[in-house]
């Protein structure tokens, strides 16, 4: 498949969430191109170049990394977005709840509940199994619907979406949003939030960034960057 292809792919992540490519500008060749100050179509061949791509990931040599560029829009719950923006090198554009009413089903269920990590306030570890997360869901859902009903109570009384969304369930509710980056400045953020230590809800999403889009968009730099930087030996 080629890179243009990947142009509005989605990719499905959590119950209701997914990540669409929209736009790539440049790929491996315009990494290499960049570091010999040129222009496209000054390759050595791809041996020499990618030489030169591993020794600039390597030596962190990262401005020509920052020539190229993605763009994905991105829908995924307040909880993933409340640590996404505070990645401040990218470019954002988020959905409005003050412009666009909110839907009954926008609101995520996770798949299972992690237990909080005994050594680390940050980090969960293990599941609640059997009934007890079960009905944990079920409670969930419950809430979400109440919430919803009040939210839309709220806004036939004429109350601004603004306000009404109060009462929605915070973290939970799902929004879209446009995010640019380049390519240094999304190594940075995948190395990251694909790490263990990253919160679940935001790991999937980094995952499937360098999954699905990175690596095909620039297979060399995905190779020097997990052999430099996601497990340096
Ligand atoms: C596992 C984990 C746990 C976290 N826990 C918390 C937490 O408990 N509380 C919390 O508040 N945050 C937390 N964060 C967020 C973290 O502190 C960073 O805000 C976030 O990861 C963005 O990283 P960054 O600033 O390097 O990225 P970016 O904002 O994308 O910046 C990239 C790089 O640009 C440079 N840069 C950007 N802006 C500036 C600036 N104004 N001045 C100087 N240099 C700049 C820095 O070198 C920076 O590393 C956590 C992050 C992770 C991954």
């Amino acid at each position: 498949m080629t890179t243009r292809n990947l142009i509005g792919q989605r990719i499905d992540v959590l119950d209701k969430g997914w990540i669409e490519l929209q736009d790539i500008m440049g790929d491996d060749l315009a990494i290499v191109n960049a570091a010999r100050a040129s222009f496209l179509g000054e390759s050595k061949g791809p041996e020499k170049d990618k030489k030169l791509l591993f020794y600039l990931m390597e030596h962190r040599h990262t401005t020509p990394f920052e020539m190229v560029e993605f763009k994905f829009r991105v829908r995924a719950p307040l909880v993933t977005w409340w640590q996404w923006v505070r990645h401040r090198t990218a470019s954002y554009n988020s959905q409005s709840g003050r412009y666009s009413p909110f839907a009954e089903g926008d609101f995520y269920v996770p798949a299972e509940w992690r237990l909080q990590a005994a050594d680390n306030k940050q980090a969960s570890e293990g599941v609640l199994t059997g009934p007890q997360g079960e009905q944990l869901t079920a409670d969930l859902v419950a809430h979400y619907a109440r919430g919803f009903e009040l939210y839309e109570q709220a806004l036939s009384q004429g109350v601004a979406r603004e306000m009404a969304r109060l009462f929605l369930p915070g973290f939970a509710v799902y929004y879209t949003w446009i995010v640019k980056t380049d390519a240094h400045n999304l190594m940075h953020f995948l190395h990251l939030r694909m790490a263990q230590e990253a919160q679940y809800e935001i790991r999937v999403y980094a995952q499937a960034i360098f999954e699905h889009f990175f690596k095909p968009t620039l297979p060399w730099t995905a190779e020097a960057f997990e052999r430099f930087v996601l497990n340096p030996r």
